[in-house]
């Protein structure tokens, strides 16, 4: 048990601000051969897990970036049978995923097994569908497993990585995207987590381009909260490999038999709202 009243703290250095959550005690830590994982029982956000003193995922708000991820992307495609997940290792993005009856196939490649092992010890709300026959769990380095599919074996690739450091960071490159536009089938979509739109601008136009040179015909942001990351404010990436992205599938939205907490027609619509000061370089 920690003191009274400990808090776990991440401090963002660059961007001079920090975010901290109470916590009971620290119920796990340890070093992997790429990262330190710990896991926190906190007063008010349920168990916690933090990556290299990054906070990744808490039981209270993980139902926001984990719909978030999936729905708007599977929704948008016509007919997403084929999905990999690229990181989630935490296996909440999964669980969103294989709620979409099309999907014939959800292959999750992260390169750090512990992360689902933790995941299925402290978490067990995220690992619910881990048994799904139509899963798949791959331990290994997303860049290398993409530059490895077959052309056109994918109708969606997220990736639900780390920041843009240590082994993440080649998955925030114009060959990985290079390698994501071949994997796609006719109508493939790629979406990927890009960072704060308040203290990262400069990385999600220098993804945009990347995606663009890489082929995609159209690349856009959407916006959603994210209380526990850096500025509490988050944003994905969507390119589609050969057309424009307008539009949703929302007679399915409505008719969908799964429940969702966040997502639903009208976040769907609202997420893909520009800011005024994005129009401004
Ligand atoms: N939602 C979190 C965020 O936005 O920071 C990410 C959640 S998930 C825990 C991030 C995962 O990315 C980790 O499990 C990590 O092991 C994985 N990862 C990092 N680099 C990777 C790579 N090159 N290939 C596959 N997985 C990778």
């Amino acid at each position: 048990m920690l003191e009274q009243n400990a808090w776990f703290t991440e401090i963002h250095n660059r961007d001079g601000s920090a975010f901290s959550l109470r916590v009971r005690a620290k119920l796990h830590e340890e070093r992997t051969p790429y990262q330190t994982i710990a896991i926190y029982e906190t007063t008010d956000f349920g168990r916690l897990m933090v990556i290299d003193g990054c906070t990744m995922v808490s039981d209270r708000e993980n139902f926001i970036y984990h719909e978030m991820m999936a729905h708007p992307a599977l929704f948008i495609h016509p007919a997403p049978r084929r999905v990999a997940i690229i990181g989630g290792g935490d296996c909440g993005t999964l669980r969103e995923v294989l709620k979409h009856p099309e999907v014939v196939e959800a292959v999750q490649i992260d390169i750090d097994e512990r992360v689902t092992r933790l995941a299925e010890q402290y978490f067990p709300e995220l690992v619910s569908a881990n048994d799904d026959p139509r899963a798949r769990l791959l331990f290994d380095d997303g860049i290398a497993w993409v530059r490895a599919a077959p052309p056109g074996a994918l109708d969606l690739i997220i990736v639900d990585s780390t920041d843009p450091v240590g082994p993440a960071e080649g998955l925030f490159s114009a060959a990985f995207y290079a390698d994501c536009w071949r994997a796609l089938g006719p109508g493939g979509l790629l979406i990927q987590q890009s960072e704060s739109p308040l203290y990262h601008q400069r990385l999600l136009a220098e993804m945009r381009e990347a995606m663009q040179g890489a082929g995609f015909v159209d690349v856009k942001s959407l916006f959603f909260p994210q209380p526990i990351y850096p500025s509490g404010w988050w944003s994905a990436m969507l390119a589609c490999k050969d057309g424009p992205i307008e539009g949703f599938r929302e007679q399915a939205v409505a008719a969908r038999a799964f429940a969702t907490r966040y997502y639903n027609a009208a976040i769907h619509r609202a997420a893909f709202a520009i800011p005024e000061f994005m129009y401004r370089r």
